[in-house]
């Protein structure tokens, strides 16, 4: 089984098509959502319409997505993300509120054999940053195998049989793989789609294939300036347009 694995898409519609391009000649099998479909970028429906059509096995709901829909307050947010939330809120179809109301937490576990949360498996809006956070995590996991989002920034931690961790934060590869050992935990965040902040502008997926225990985490260019242009035109902070050029 082959999963592709999107996280963080944040209404970034050009990041997402190029994504969907460079994925579907890589084949896969199912695709895993790990939550923020919205807030910040100019395409929620757009994105939200396309993410539905993809009929994923499973899908888990991110803060943004948490927040766009009246579940949760903006309270937390800086005023960029709450300016985005607002207009995300007043842009968004009937039809997508709902939906996005209705998305799961996470963390699922899918097919029992891998696992999806936005942020940490302790909790869907706790942040993965530090040594600290991914050992708990991954201790936490219920599979060996757990993808997560909500940092924006790809990272690979694995937790051997004698609980000693090691944690990688791939930068600059077009492609990076991770051979999964029977032995390990793992706790792979991809890295975000529509709005990466690990300096590398480019938008992030993983696939993940469990017949070949490996998952590779991927970059993929995509046309910034038009996602760019669509922000400004839209009168979003401009920060969030010009964020997306840095990756950061
Ligand atoms: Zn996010």
């Amino acid at each position: 089984m082959r999963y592709l694995a999107l996280s963080d898409i944040h209404s970034n519609l050009e990041a997402l098509d190029a994504v969907l391009r460079a994925s579907a000649a890589q084949r896969y099998d199912a695709v895993l959502v790990l939550g923020d479909l919205v807030g910040y970028g100019a395409d929620p429906n757009a994105v939200v319409d396309c993410v539905r059509n993809l009929g994923a096995r499973a899908i888990v709901r991110g803060n943004h997505d948490k927040v766009a829909s009246g579940l949760d307050n903006a309270e937390d947010f800086n005023p960029m993300a709450k300016a985005a939330a607002r207009w995300t809120r007043d842009s968004l179809t009937p039809q997508n509120l709902d939906y996005l109301r209705d998305l799961p937490a996470g963390p699922l576990v899918v097919d029992g054999a891998i696992e999806i949360s936005h942020g940490s498996p302790l909790d869907e809006d706790l942040y993965v940053v530090a040594d600290i956070d991914a050992a708990r995590s991954i201790a936490a996991a219920r599979s060996a195998l757990c993808l997560y989002g909500h940092t924006h920034v790809a990272l690979t931690a694995r937790m051997d049989g004698q609980r000693r961790l090691e944690i990688e934060a791939p930068q600059g590869h077009p492609e990076f793989a991770v051979t999964l050992d029977a032995g390990s935990k793992y706790l792979i965040n991809p890295g975000s789609v529509g709005q990466p902040r690990d300096g590398d502008s480019r938008a992030a997926y993983a696939i993940a294939d469990l017949d070949r225990m490996v998952v590779t985490l991927y970059r993929v260019a995509y046309p910034i300036e038009a996602a760019q242009k669509k922000i400004l035109d839209a009168g979003l902070p401009p920060m969030l347009a010009y964020r997306l050029g840095m990756g950061r």
